[in-house]
């Protein structure tokens, strides 16, 4: 019986925090892994990719560095992936930032800002994904990044964002509708609070914003969630090593909230 070829992965946003953790599970989970960040990260990206390819015998991996919100960069980044490993069946556009602005404290560059790399990142990054997987005829997986902030929008310092998070809720079932026929599904997890840099970006926001003392932030996120507490990284990348996996080909459409029960849907 022939052996299944090796699957391929990219992942952007994957020098730190949930997206390095996926990096590394899907490695783990026996898939070859290409890592995107900018390109102020490539030394993280570079002991990654060394990290990875450690993980087992013949385990491969690239480093891309490009900006997911300009076009010609993610053109680049999938043509580099391509040539390298010959093909792409695991899109995790991951990459995003948050911007702690209340919606009516918001700027116009703010919001373009924060709506091209997490909202139209997502939709470039998705595009050329399915591109290549249509091309290619063996179907595919392609996740995104949204948030609890996607399902539920009501948070006095986080405006835009919320709005970027719900765009990818929308970008993510317009094409999971559009590339099913081709076997591509296509998800997207909406973690709650996950203990990353950009968390302790928004808890240092709340002690500047209002006051609060550091830990503050995760502990009112916290507070409110039924179990009691945030995530981490893996936990995340748990549901995401699911959603790739063959037992998941039922699943498409989906933004799977993962946050504790601080908001349930
Ligand atoms: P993080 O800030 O720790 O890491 C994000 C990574 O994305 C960074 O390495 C950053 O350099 C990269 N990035 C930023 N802009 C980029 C661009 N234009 N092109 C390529 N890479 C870029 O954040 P995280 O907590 O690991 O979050 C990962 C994703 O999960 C984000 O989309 C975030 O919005 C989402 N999310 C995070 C949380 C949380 O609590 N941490 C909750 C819900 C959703």
């Amino acid at each position: 019986m022939s052996e299944k070829p090796t699957r391929i992965a990219l992942v952007t946003g994957a020098a730190q925090g949930i997206g390095r953790a996926i990096a590394l599970r899907l490695a783990k989970d026996g898939l070859d892994v290409a890592i995107n960040d900018i390109a102020s990260k490539l030394d993280e990206l570079t002991a990654l990719s060394n990290e990875i390819k450690a993980i087992g015998t013949g385990r491969k991996s690239s480093v891309h560095t490009a900006d997911v919100s300009q076009e010609m960069e993610v053109k680049k980044m999938f043509e580099e992936v391509v040539e390298t490993h010959g093909g792409l069946d695991v899109m995790i556009a991951n990459a995003g930032i948050a911007i702690s602005k209340s919606f009516m404290g918001t700027t116009v560059e703010e919001w373009d800002r924060i709506f091209a790399i997490n909202a139209r990142g997502t939709f470039l990054c998705y595009q050329y994904a399915g591109k290549q997987m249509i091309q290619q005829g063996r179907g595919g997986r392609i996740i995104g990044a949204s948030s609890v902030l996607g399902k539920n929008g009501v948070n006095q310092d986080l405006a835009a964002y919320a709005g970027t998070k719900f765009a990818v809720r929308g970008i993510t079932q317009a094409a999971a509708g559009e590339l099913g026929r081709h076997k591509i599904t296509v998800n997207a997890y909406a973690p709650g609070l996950i203990n990353t840099s950009m968390a302790q970006g928004l808890d240092e926001n709340a002690q500047k914003n209002h006051n609060w003392q550091p830990g503050d932030f995760a502990k009112w996120v916290s507070d409110r969630s039924i179990l009691g507490y945030n995530g981490q990284p893996e936990d995340i990348a748990g549901l995401v090593s699911y959603l790739a996996s063959d037992e998941a080909h039922f699943i498409t459409g989906q933004t799977i909230c993962i946050n504790g029960g601080t908001y349930c849907d």
